[in-house]
């Protein structure tokens, strides 16, 4: 293989370049990224960034020492086989990592809406989260959440309208959802509310009352970048369609990161996973497969937020438990967790107890059972139930 194209220069696409590198790849390497920026982390947007405690968050890497033709500000525009179509033209490849990312979905509206996705879009935010500034967020999830932590701390009077009956809902359930209720102190928070349209001045709610704001920003999740692929002979369907090799159907490519829908051998289903852990850790498997190397991606998925003064840890994929437990709230720190139907351990949600995290997580990879009623105790360490 003399050229390998990485299409999107985000943490998966970066981490991909040094792991082919990493593995001794020698030939030409180019790194199409469409923002202008070089590769940055995103988990900052939301926290550090936010908070003005940041200015940036970009990845430790050197793209010159390790031979990289950086391409910042192109697109790729569609694919054939062997070729990117790209924004400055036509780019032929031997071998092809799709690592595009997510782009978040707006709502309808002419009004203005903030995002938060890009550096850019951290930067814009944070210039009008002041004091005093009316703002709305769309949305009670990981990022609403973390958006609403940031602009009550800079004095912001803040209305999050959320269309569920408890924030987290989607991600975690309303009954843990439900948990996080108290930190919304001093917030307008208006569950089991739909948005119609985003218009100037605000925010126009479904049955017509308007909820006025400086600022609007959405946070009702992201969908798979993949357009530019509408086209290819390549298959999709909620991402790229990789195996577990995180091959995708066109030969010599693969996906990776939040694009990317990979089977798990782990859970026998297809998973696309939008979390950071993802694109760090998958990248390695995508560089082994585009070399011809054996390897498996088959992480227990990991994601982290900090929201309210808290930080909220989770492992693994709930929707393969079908028991919740509880494990008790001593000192306003609690966790739970999911169990499969033969006792193995599916996931857990750890808030401000990371031993827990780091404990069920590696109970999920090894499949352990667990005594579900030692459990309930939180005295109990995990490893010991
Ligand atoms: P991305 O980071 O989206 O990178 C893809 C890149 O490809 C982008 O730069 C994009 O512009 C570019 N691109 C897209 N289309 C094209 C094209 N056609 N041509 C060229 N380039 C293209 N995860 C956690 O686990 N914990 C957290 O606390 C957390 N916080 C987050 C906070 C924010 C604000 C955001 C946005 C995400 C957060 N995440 C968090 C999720 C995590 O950041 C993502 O899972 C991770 O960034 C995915 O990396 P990626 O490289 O797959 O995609």
């Amino acid at each position: 293989m003399n050229h390998v194209v990485v299409v999107g220069a985000g943490l998966a696409g970066v981490r991909t370049v040094e792991a082919l590198r990493g593995r001794g790849f020698t030939g030409r390497i180019t790194l199409i990224g469409q923002e202008r920026h070089r590769p940055y982390d995103r988990p900052p947007l939301s926290k550090a960034v936010l908070k003005g405690e940041a200015d940036t968050s970009f990845v430790d890497t050197d793209l010159d020492a390790l031979g990289v033709e950086f391409w910042p500000g192109v697109a790729a525009k569609s694919l054939r086989a062997g070729v990117v179509e790209t924004t400055e033209g036509e780019v032929a490849y031997d071998g092809l990592v799709i690592a595009t990312g997510a782009d978040p979905i707006r709502l309808p509206g002419d009004g203005p809406q903030h995002v938060l996705r890009t550096l850019d879009d951290a930067h814009e935010l944070r210039a009008m989260l002041v004091p005093g500034a009316r703002v709305a967020v769309i949305g009670a999830g990981w990022i609403g959440a973390e958006v609403a932590t940031a602009a009550r701390r800079a004095g912001c009077e803040v209305t999050v309208v959320e269309s569920a009956s408890a924030p987290l809902s989607t991600a975690v359930g309303a009954e843990l959802g439900g948990r996080t209720l108290p930190w919304y102190d001093g917030i307008d928070l208006r569950l089991r509310t739909m948005v119609d349209s985003v218009d100037e001045g605000g925010v126009r709610l479904v049955g017509g009352e308007f909820v006025e704001a400086h600022v609007v920003v959405t946070g009702i999740g992201v969908r798979p970048a993949v357009e530019w692929l509408a086209d290819a002979d390549i298959d999709l369907h909620n991402g790229v369609v990789t195996d577990e090799h995180l091959r995708t159907s066109l030969p010599g490519v693969v996906a990776v990161g939040d694009c990317a829908a990979w089977w798990s051998r782990r859970w026998q289903a297809r998973l696309r996973v939008e979390h950071w852990d993802t694109a760090l850790n998958a990248p390695d498997v995508a560089a082994a497969t585009l070399l011809g190397e054996e390897a498996v991606y088959d992480p227990v998925p990991y994601f982290w937020s900090e929201q309210f003064g808290h930080m909220l840890q989770y492992a693994g994929h709930h929707p393969a438990g079908d028991r919740l437990v509880y494990r008790g709230e001593p000192e306003g720190k609690w966790s739970a967790v999911w169990l499969a139907g033969d006792g193995t351990l599916a996931a857990v949600l750890a808030v401000d107890r990371p031993r827990d995290l780091v404990q069920g997580r590696r109970i999920i990879g090894a499949g352990s059972r667990l005594d579900a009623e030692r459990l309930v105790d939180p005295q109990v360490p995990l490893r010991d139930c």
